[in-house]
């Protein structure tokens, strides 16, 4: 297969994880046999210092031709000012919405090696293995919104449509029916009438589902359910504001957020893969980052982008095994010797090559 990737370093971090995710899909190409072309582009802080903005129109242009999009981070101290009406990570919401990305998904799942790392006790998190499909487009943090002259009242507008619900709902449901066949829906359906709306639409398209187990919950409850019954959870489907808080809560699962990865996903044209965490400014270019996050997110676009299932979990598995072999970054060494950066992206493009 060919396919071109649009790489968007970014800031801080951003291109020493994104640098070993493409030499593990280098990897996977030379081993599958696929031509894979690589561009790269300025984006957030970065595109910034050469004064181009944090979204610069050709860095736009090459994500559209391209068939995915590999996203390090971006925000940086230098750029902190609350009052500047720039801001690196204008950019997020920027590609967003130019290239509809509605939905995001982010998979958190507990491994075996790793169950110690986290705060919360082994026995509870052990198996977890949970798929969150947040809407990404809508919501709140596109409602209308405004303050009064005097400063002293606010508001802002959650708003959804029948749309925007039906789209989400369909595609978590279409991944439940990949994965172990569970969908919970999470809205505040007792308080806000948007969420009535929601709660009904998404019933409306799980009806379609006869074979899923379905359940409903409040954003209240699926807070402490998230706790005390992690392992239960297969997909969780939520409007924009609920995701938000809810995969930062997901993602003290996993131990550290070196590990987690995302994709936001349109209805067509390319996706956006990018590492959960940011551009972690205090550890930037020591070869201390954990590349893992960006790897799996280059998984994600194997699978979701290009449909290569096989080529996907050979990553997946090369990342459980050379965290099976012991080595760990430092984030995750937990006072034990640790590996930087490169090394471990090389121990996965190791572990690829011989799959
Ligand atoms: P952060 O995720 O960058 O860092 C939080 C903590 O986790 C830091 O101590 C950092 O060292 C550590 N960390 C993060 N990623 C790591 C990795 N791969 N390996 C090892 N340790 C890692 O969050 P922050 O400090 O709140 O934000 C820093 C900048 O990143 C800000 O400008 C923020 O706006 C931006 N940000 C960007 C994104 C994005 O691009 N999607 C997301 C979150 C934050």
């Amino acid at each position: 297969m060919e396919a071109t990737f649009a790489v968007l370093p970014g800031d801080g971090i951003g291109a020493e994880v994104t640098r070993q995710a493409r030499d593990v899909v280098e990897a996977i190409a030379d081993t599958y046999g696929h031509s894979f072309t690589f561009t790269e582009h300025d984006v957030g802080g970065e595109a910034m210092r050469r004064g181009l903005g944090p979204l610069p129109e050709e860095t736009l242009e090459a994500c559209r031709a391209a068939d995915a999009i590999f996203l390090g981070a971006v925000g940086h101290p230098d750029f902190d000012d609350p009052t500047a009406t720039e801001r690196p990570e204008q950019a997020l919401l920027g590609l967003r919405s130019a290239l509809g990305l509605f939905a995001n998904l982010r998979p958190v799942r507990v491994l075996p090696e790793l169950v110690d790392s986290g705060p919360l006790k082994a026995d509870l998190v052990t198996g977890t293995d949970i798929l969150f499909v947040r809407e990404l487009t809508g919501g709140i943090y596109f409602g209308d919104s405004g303050t009064s002259e005097d400063g002293d009242s606010a508001y802002s507008v959650m708003g959804y449509t029948r749309g925007e619900v039906e789209r989400i709902v369909r595609l978590a449901a279409d991944a439940a029916t990949n994965r172990r066949g569970r969908l919970t829906s999470v809205d505040k359906a007792n308080v806000l009438e948007v969420s009535r709306l929601w709660r009904r639409v998404a019933g409306e398209v799980v009806a379609d589902y006869p074979g899923l187990e379905y359940e409903v919950l409040l954003i209240d409850a699926m807070t402490m359910h998230l706790l005390s019954r992690p392992r239960d959870f297969d997909v969780v489907v939520t409007a924009n504001l609920f995701g938000d808080i809810v995969t930062d809560e997901a993602s003290m699962l996993a131990g550290s957020m070196g590990l987690l990865p995302s994709a936001s996903l349109g209805a067509d044209g390319p996706g956006l893969y990018e590492p959960v965490h940011g551009s972690a400014p205090d550890i930037a270019g020591q070869d201390l980052a954990n590349p893992l996050a960006a790897i799996l997110s280059a998984a994600m676009a194997l699978r979701h982008s290009l449909d290569l299932e096989q080529e996907a979990a050979a990553v997946e598995t090369a990342v459980d095994e050379v965290l099976a072999a012991g080595m760990r970054t430092v984030d995750i060494a937990e006072g034990a010797t640790h590996v930087g950066t490169v090394e471990m992206g090389a121990a996965v493009v190791e572990a690829v090559s011989s799959s």
